[in-house]
């Protein structure tokens, strides 16, 4: 069986350009209980004034049932993890990034900066007795310094590891990846954390999203994020496809993704509206032109 980490929420919604209120927010990720999803990215702790789509993230915490799945909250640093302890998460997931250059944009530090941030969060949740992992963003390319050397992405790894990660995730951010490079740093990264659970997180850009999370799956990662409606984007790609759509993965993996496909394909159709968005995965295409 494979772990879905459902990011429609969150990632699936910062790079649209419609703000949802919160009770769609919340409509949203009950939605995606109900189709399945048992462990989800909810809200990203940030400042509204520069991500105004994550706005009210404590109030979409608040409503949430508890106990009806795993809700991950984002940080960015410290000041966001005092956030997210203030509230009910189940757990804080932090965010390195392999790139300087991006990570000045993405989050005002270097690379060395985020994983000297993510021990201070990690050790910060142990202390508050609350569960805490660590993603690596641009793990496989950078939009600025293009392709990310392996040795740099497995030296965090383990960094975050030894950290006390309750995972390590790799995030092909601005989809870049192709499906060997993916098998390639993924069995690195997990021969180097083992027996730690790898994670991978995939974008659509290049029509890779299915074929990556297979390559990451043969090469022993255990769990996957996707976002209904394939919602989201590349902040560095204008009108490019946005995260690996859930319902695309769900298709692939069949059996082995325990989640009800009709009802992530009716909840793709209801955000796409939400968003007053056009661009539909490819199972959301199928079932609308009559499923053939
Ligand atoms: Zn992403």
């Amino acid at each position: 069986m494979i772990e879905l980490v459902e990011v429609s929420p969150r990632d699936g919604l910062q790079n649209e350009p419609t703000i949802l209120p919160v009770d769609t927010k919340v409509a949203l990720i009950e939605r995606a209980i109900a189709a399945g999803a048992r462990r989800l990215e909810v809200v990203s702790f940030v400042r509204p004034d520069a991500v105004p789509q994550m706005a009210g993230a404590e109030e979409v915490v608040a409503r949430l049932r508890p106990g009806a799945a795993r809700y991950i909250g984002l940080v960015l640093n410290k000041r966001g993890a005092l956030r997210a302890l203030e509230t009910n998460v189940d757990e804080i997931g932090f965010v390195c990034i392999a790139s300087d250059t991006f990570g000045m944009r993405n989050q005002r530090q270097t690379s060395e900066q985020s994983l000297a941030e993510a021990r201070d969060v990690l050790s910060l949740a142990r202390s508050e007795k609350r569960d805490a992992q660590a993603m690596i963003a641009a793990a496989w390319g950078c939009p600025f310094e293009g392709p990310t050397p392996q040795d740099r992405v497995v030296a965090m790894a383990s960094a975050l590891a030894e950290a006390g990660s309750l995972e390590i995730g790799l995030a092909d951010t601005i989809g870049i990846a192709r499906p060997s490079e993916v098998e390639a740093l993924t069995r690195r990264v997990k021969e180097a954390v083992a027996p730690l659970p790898v994670r991978v997180h995939l974008h659509d850009t290049r029509g890779m999203g299915v074929a990556n999370a297979l390559a990451a799956i043969r090469a022993g990662a255990s769990t996957i994020d996707a976002a209904i409606g394939g919602t989201g984007g590349c902040p560095f790609a204008p009108g490019a496809a946005g995260n690996l759509a859930t319902e695309d993965l769900a298709y692939a993996l069949g059996a082995d993704l325990e989640v009800d496909l009709d009802a992530l394909i009716d909840t793709a159709i209801w955000l796409n509206g939400e968003l007053s968005r056009d661009r539909v995965s490819a199972l959301v295409r199928a079932h609308t032109s009559g499923g053939c």
